[in-house]
């Protein structure tokens, strides 16, 4: 069954040319030139790839209200500013990728395809890891050390996810990157140890067994010796 894609986005020729591409690799596509016609679109899309300026309001607006009504359809912005503010905060906001006009059809394609890999590969209903045990709920985007729920970003948690959907193996930087932002990302290894470093802190702050995310030295992280984690 292949994936229907939502098209937001009021400049004709920018929506003809991702919808073909779409169509040409399987997919269905629909075209909404309104955040008001995504609205009445948005149900059956599997994926949302949203313009930020449209005649009636502003894409952030958009995927902050779908959020907050824990709607989790994957989005990927399309924007014409490039600025890294606005990059992070449309995926803070909850945007699942970001790309810059001008892009190739090709692009959107293949972002199209490494986001549905990574959502599709994260519906396991739960995972845990460590003593007092690390849950988490993929489809509910929640996670807790024992009964103690954590606050964490968007990032923090898909971290979290991966690392539990794979406990018996350790995943470099870069394949944290593809996973948790996407191929052709441009994140610094920096980047990742900083959001790794913010997610076990939470954890130990909640009670996890410090050893929870262990750091292997010039390759990246696993789950640590005390995890009893099946990633089921
Ligand atoms: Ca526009």
């Amino acid at each position: 069954m292949s994936a229907k894609i939502l098209v937001v986005e009021d400049e004709p020729a920018i929506a003809e040319s991702v919808a073909y591409a779409l169509r040409r690799d399987g997919f269905a596509v629909t075209i909404a030139q309104t955040l008001a016609e995504a609205e009445t679109r948005r149900e059956d899309a599997d994926l949302v790839i949203l313009d930020l300026m449209l005649p009636d309001g502003s894409g952030f607006e958009w995927i902050s209200a779908l959020r907050s009504e824990r709607r989790d359809q994957p989005i990927i912005v399309l924007s014409s500013r490039d600025g890294e503010a606005d990059r992070v905060a449309a995926l803070e906001t909850g945007a699942d990728d970001y790309v810059t006009k001008p892009f190739s059809p090709r692009e959107i394609v293949a972002r199209v395809r490494a986001v549905l890999r990574r959502t599709v590969a994260s519906v396991a209903p739960s995972a845990s890891a460590g003593a007092p045990t690390v849950e988490l709920d993929e489809k509910a985007r929640r996670a807790w050390v024992g009964e103690t729920a954590l606050e964490l970003t968007r990032v923090e948690f898909d971290l979290l996810a991966t690392l539990l959907g794979g406990p018996e193996r350790v995943h470099t930087r870069a394949d944290l990157i593809d996973r948790v932002w996407g191929d052709g990302f441009a994140i610094t290894d920096r980047t990742i140890d900083s959001h790794v470093k913010a997610l076990r802190r939470k954890l130990a702050e909640a009670g996890a067994d410090p050893s929870t995310i262990e750091t292997v030295r010039g390759v990246g992280y696993r789950l640590g010796p005390g995890s009893n984690g099946s990633g089921a």
